[in-house]
């Protein structure tokens, strides 16, 4: 497998050294160069400063090939961009009148007065190609040195990334060996990030191609494949030998091969169904239902959420028998079950999940831990219960509540209609 050139990106800017604002530039480019092939070995962020910057631009241009700088193009005197990238090259800037003019005319165009500082956007590095911009006055730069290529590339994200997309790109392509790089993409609920590295390392441990990356959320874990070769058969060939034997492993906690978030594999399956859903929440305060409805056209299979905090609300919306809640406490598998039928019930639908529980960090009781939440899934064949022990603080503990009922009723949906489901492993 031929070579592929090493990235660095410098973003610049001090207001990005303060916690009002982060580089996020970087994390674009980087999914765009990781697209091609290309891996960002180091990045850093460096303040309006142009001794400073130019020694980060010798330094990067020292390890990688690829160095993409990305802000500080502006007219202003704290834009430094270009003199650094100018002093670290070696080269003197030249004044361009095309641009000058470009500059002149898109100010008249919006009426207004360009400043005498905004000729600075008119210099250009020697030898550089200009990358125009169409969203906003700093045209980029594309500068070629001993093997080396340096980007200057405009700070606001709308104008970083069309120019990134439609000049960047291309030339960058060119500069790379003919790959094929092809992915296969899981997402996976019900499981923790280390109980699925130990089921699944065993596999792609004895493979760098294709590389897998695991990444992690509260009850939510995706898991990647990177093919890349020479031709597509042969990625192909690849991913073909190692997925198969991840899903075998990872069986029915598999919830999505197209990146498709847990929200949207629920709701086609109800929609496909023609079924409906109601909830009824109580430490989630309405989580569950704002999952369900950030999905376009919720509306054909969610009845809606009924958020009862305190034992009256319980009682009174949803019929929970108040002996219930008096013998076992509000958090208990009585009344998470009681919740999810009366949810059902009022709302007259197909299935009512419910979650109640502590989501901590106080209010726990000797045999309920805080993070104890209770989730109730009621349906045509009967209620079910269950009790879980999530980690984490009170955000992670909700997180994960809602996940978690999110992919019981998915799995319970499944289950039922699949047949095979008697032979997927738990
Ligand atoms: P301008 O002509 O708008 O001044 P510029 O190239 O000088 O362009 P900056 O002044 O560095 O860009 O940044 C302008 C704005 O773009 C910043 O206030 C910030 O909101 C956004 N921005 C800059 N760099 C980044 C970055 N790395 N990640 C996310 N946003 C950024
Ligand atoms: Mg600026």
């Amino acid at each position: 497998v031929a070579r592929f050139p090493d990235a660095e990106i410098i973003a610049v800017g001090s207001e990005l050294l303060t916690p009002a604002r982060l580089d996020t530039n970087s994390l674009y480019l980087t999914e765009k160069l990781n697209a091609l092939g290309l891996e960002v070995v180091r990045k850093s962020v460096v303040g309006d400063h142009r001794e400073r910057l130019a020694g980060a631009i010798r330094g990067a241009m020292a390890s990688a090939e690829v160095v993409i700088v990305t802000g500080g193009l502006g007219p202003t005197e704290d834009d430094v961009t270009r003199d650094a990238a100018a002093q670290a090259l070696g080269r003197t800037q030249s004044f361009r009148q095309e641009i000058a003019d470009w500059l002149a005319n898109r100010f008249a165009k919006m009426g207004r007065n360009m400043a005498e500082i905004n000729l600075r956007q008119a210099n250009v590095i020697d030898g550089a190609e200009i990358l125009p911009n169409p969203n906003g006055t700093a045209p980029g730069q594309w500068v070629e040195q001993d093997g080396r290529v340096v980007m200057l590339l405009p700070g606001p994200p709308r104008e970083l990334r069309p120019m990134f997309e439609t000049e960047c790109l291309p030339r960058l392509r060119e500069r790379c060996p003919k790959q094929i790089i092809q992915t296969l993409f899981y997402r996976i609920a019900g499981m923790g990030e280390s109980d699925l590295d130990a089921l699944i390392a065993p596999v792609y441990t004895r493979y760098t191609n294709p590389a897998t990356t695991v990444l992690a959320a509260a009850g939510d874990i995706q898991v990647h494949l990177r093919a890349r070769c020479e031709a597509a058969e042969e990625a192909g060939a690849l991913l073909a030998e190692v997925g198969p034997a991840i899903e075998a492993l990872l069986g029915d906690r598999i919830y999505s091969r197209n990146g498709d978030s847990l929200e949207v594999v629920v709701g086609k399956l109800l929609r496909d169904r023609r079924e409906t859903l109601a909830a009824a929440e109580s430490c989630t305060g309405g989580m569950l239902g704002e999952r369900i409805t950030t999905v376009p056209g919720s509306s054909e299979y969610f009845a809606g959420s009924l958020v009862t905090y305190t034992p009256r609300m319980k009682v009174e919306v949803l019929r929970v028998d108040p002996r219930l809640i008096a013998e076992h406490t509000a958090e208990s598998e009585p009344v998470a079950l009681a919740m999810a039928e009366g949810a059902r019930q009022r709302a007259g639908s197909t299935y009512a999940l419910s979650i109640t529980g502590i989501a901590g960090p106080g209010g726990g009781r000797e045999d309920v831990p805080p993070g104890t939440v209770f989730i109730g899934l009621a349906g045509p064949s009967g209620t079910e219960v269950k009790r879980f022990r999530f980690p984490g603080d009170r955000e992670r503990v909700r997180g994960f509540a809602v996940q978690t009922a999110l992919d019981l009723l998915r799995r319970s949906i499944t289950r039922a209609t699949s047949p095979m489901a008697w032979m997927q492993p738990r």
